[in-house]
């Protein structure tokens, strides 16, 4: 049976790889929908090769796309903006859908494929960062099913009993008990410690964007680039792992492992460790995710272990990453500091990446964010977006005000 499958961010390095194993197997997935937000020419390419039924794109490459569909491929439906993305995600005739839209962009498309009752691959951490138990609730309520394609997260789920698996993907796991009922102790996430895990300390503060962007295993976005420089990324997947597997953060441990080639690991009550190894590339967990429960090719290089040689590990330092440590205390926090992290965080990167923070700026931004808001009551979706909204518009206003400092930014808090 062939499967028809939705890409969001088709364009985006998660859509792309994604578009590379479905390409190889015409027999078991179809391309009924993608999105793209920039990229028309690429958006271009995809729709000859794949021929989807329906795409969205955004409003500024509505017009080029249009005129692109209307010299022979007059059979695609062309859709705008949001309003487009959600219709692709929920379409009765899509039964897989990839969520690869990064930030907060993706957040709604993926509750619509959620609502909609789709099994939905989650690559972006945003949605069960933002939404937490609200969207165990929903997967629960539509009859949806969640898997991960982020990396560890991915690992983690392959490390899994079956009758696990199939709690977290339903979304019948409860937090706290969890995953501890199938026997696990706790989950041990692989950082790769980023472009500065050599760097000293007194040096942190000078790097420039495109040295933070600069991943050193992993080809992503900007943004999520970023977030593993300052190890935000693995702060966040704390939160997302706490509420994919309904585990305690106490129950996660963050070990650096500079290789990328253990992707994550599960330890039972036995002493038994179980782990994943590959080659860091996302055709591997999104090849896995896709065919689950069966196994496919991926495309990547097989890993040869003799040539990998050594895996090391070590604890991360705390006085050069602190955002891990306050994302740890997010997640304990729970309620609304898990939004709060994350949107600050964004805001956070976009004004280190315009020149208007310093990078050892970032985690203290984030923190008075943290102090200021977490108090707030956000639990069901209208909540949480105001107070995204809140959030981003105090502190976009206090850059735009001219802050070029974190003490003024954060005067008159
Ligand atoms: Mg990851």
């Amino acid at each position: 049976m062939i499967r028809n499958v939705a890409i969001l961010g088709a364009t985006g390095s998660i859509g792309t790889s994604a578009l590379e194993v479905i390409e190889k197997y015409p027999d078991r997935f179809s391309i009924w929908g993608l999105t793209s937000h920039t990229r028309t020419e690429n958006c271009c390419a995809m729709i000859k090769k794949f021929r989807p039924k329906t795409v969205a794109v955004s409003s500024e490459m509505i017009g080029d796309v249009g005129g692109f569909l209307t010299d022979g491929f007059g059979s695609v439906a062309l859709l705008e903006g949001d309003q487009g993305i959600n219709t692709i995600a929920a379409a009765d005739e899509v039964d897989i859908v990839i969520a690869g839209i990064a930030g907060a962009a993706g957040f709604a498309s993926t509750v619509s494929a959620i609502r909609a009752g789709k099994k939905v691959l989650i690559a972006n951490k945003e949605p069960l960062v933002m939404l937490g138990g609200l969207l165990r609730k929903l997967v629960a309520e539509s009859g949806a099913q969640i898997v991960p394609i982020d990396s560890e997260h991915n690992a983690i789920f392959q490390c899994l009993p079956k009758a696990a698996q199939v709690d977290c993907m339903s979304g019948g796991i409860d937090k706290g008990q969890g995953l501890l009922r199938h026997g696990v102790r706790r989950i041990i996430l692989t950082a790769s410690g980023g472009p500065f895990l050599n760097t000293p300390l007194d040096g942190m503060s000078d790097i420039t964007p495109d040295q933070a962007a600069a991943h050193p295993r992993w080809t992503m976005g900007r943004k999520i680039s970023i977030d593993s420089a300052t190890m935000m990324n693995k702060g966040l997947e704390i939160v997302e792992a706490c509420v994919l597997f309904g585990v305690s953060p106490q129950n996660i441990e963050v070990v650096i492992h500079p290789e990328s080639i253990v992707h994550s690991l599960v330890e039972y009550l036995d002493g038994s460790i179980v782990a994943q190894l590959a080659n860091p590339d996302m055709r591997v967990p999104i090849a896995a995710a896709l065919a689950d429960p069966e196994r496919i090719e991926s495309g990547v290089e097989r890993l040869d272990l003799v040539r990998a040689g050594q895996l090391n590990f070590q604890n991360p330092d705390d006085r050069k990453f602190p955002c891990l440590a306050i994302a740890r205390q997010a997640a304990e926090a729970g309620g609304a500091a898990p939004i709060v992290l994350n949107t600050a965080n964004e805001v956070a990167v976009n004004a280190f990446c315009a020149g208007r923070l310093r990078f050892t700026d970032i985690p203290d931004f984030i923190q008075c964010a943290l102090d200021k808001f977490c108090d707030r009551t956000a639990d069901d979706l209208i909540s949480i977006t105001r107070l995204d909204q809140l959030v981003r518009e105090t502190l976009q206003n206090r850059l735009d005000a001219g802050a070029t400092s974190l003490q003024q930014m954060v005067a008159g808090y």
